[in-house]
């Protein structure tokens, strides 16, 4: 069968906006968000909030944390901020300590910072490879080892790592250590599922397609853009809401069955590659 992918046609019964109070519900519940000052992890964090959770955005960037904790609370949210560095094991454990005084629990945890380079591998400076190592997976570890204790003592967690297509195949807009840093996320994510699931603890990964954020503008200029999201079969990048939706699936009770998993957020894009040209 031969289809082009393009923008899909208007539904001809408008849909209703989706509804806050039909995203699952956290009340009652701590989320930890890293990354969550912009992009993808403000998205979730915004999702929490509207679903009563009290949200911690850690982030590298203080002060934009702190303005998207005054947003959340501007909407009526309960949220809370920190400047942290995933990657210095110090300040992860202020972070868990920070969660569970201003939300008495830490119920979840998202592991979504990260940073991002271009450089083939031989022009890939050996500091560069680590650092890149260094924030989307041994941050990804440190904050899960640090919270980890917390959520066996309550026997339920929630634990969602923010990985990337790239980590089932090659990125189109990244190189190779954040290619491999994703995969090893998506490893480090199935084996803590085993660990974990006996103390009521849910990992799980979300693997994002291309993603409309500052993360995605850094390093695909918009004719490039318009290209990819062509060969997208559901034809259009991802928004950071689109991502935030599936997130709060793995992060709620309705996902309690759900362990291990790398769900792709990809409008499609792994299932085949469509060449625009
Ligand atoms: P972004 O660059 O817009 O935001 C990342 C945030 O992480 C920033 O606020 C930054 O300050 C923070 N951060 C960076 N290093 C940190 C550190 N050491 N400690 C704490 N915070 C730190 O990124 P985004 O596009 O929103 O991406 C979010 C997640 O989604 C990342 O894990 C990324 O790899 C993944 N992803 C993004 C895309 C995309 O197209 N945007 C695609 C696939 C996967």
């Amino acid at each position: 069968m031969h289809r082009t992918p393009g923008t899909p046609k208007p539904h001809p019964t408008p849909h209703p906006k989706p509804d806050p109070l039909h995203l699952p519900r956290f009340d009652g519940r701590t989320a930890v968000v890293t990354g969550a000052a912009r992009g993808i992890g403000q998205a979730i964090a915004r999702g929490f909030a509207a679903g009563g959770a009290h949200v911690v955005i850690a982030d590298l960037d203080a002060g934009a944390a702190a303005s998207a904790a005054g947003e959340i609370a501007a909407e009526g949210g309960h949220s809370s901020f920190l400047g942290v560095d995933v990657t210095d094991s110090a300040q992860v454990a202020s972070l868990v300590r920070h969660a569970v005084a201003a939300g008495g629990s830490l119920d979840i945890l998202v592991n979504n910072a990260a940073i991002t380079t271009t450089r083939i591998v031989e022009e890939t400076d050996e500091a560069v490879w680590r650092k890149v190592l260094d924030v989307n997976l041994t941050g990804a570890f440190l904050c899960a080892k640090a919270a980890l204790p917390v959520m066996r003592a309550q026997r339920y967690g929630k634990i969602v790592n923010i990985a990337s297509v790239a980590a089932k195949r090659i990125s189109f807009n990244a190189g190779a250590s954040y290619t491999a840093s994703k995969a090893g996320l998506v490893a480090f994510t199935r084996h803590l599922a085993y660990e974990a699931a006996p103390d009521g603890i849910n990992v799980n990964a979300v693997c994002p397609g291309p993603v409309q954020t500052p993360m995605l503008a850094a390093v695909a200029d918009e004719e490039t853009l318009r290209t990819r999201s062509r060969s997208i079969p559901r034809g259009r990048l991802s928004t950071p809401e689109d991502q935030a939706g599936a997130v709060l699936y793995l992060a709620s009770d309705h996902a309690s069955m759900v362990c291990g998993q790398a769900l792709d957020v990809d409008g499609g894009a792994l299932l085949g590659w469509y060449d625009p040209e």
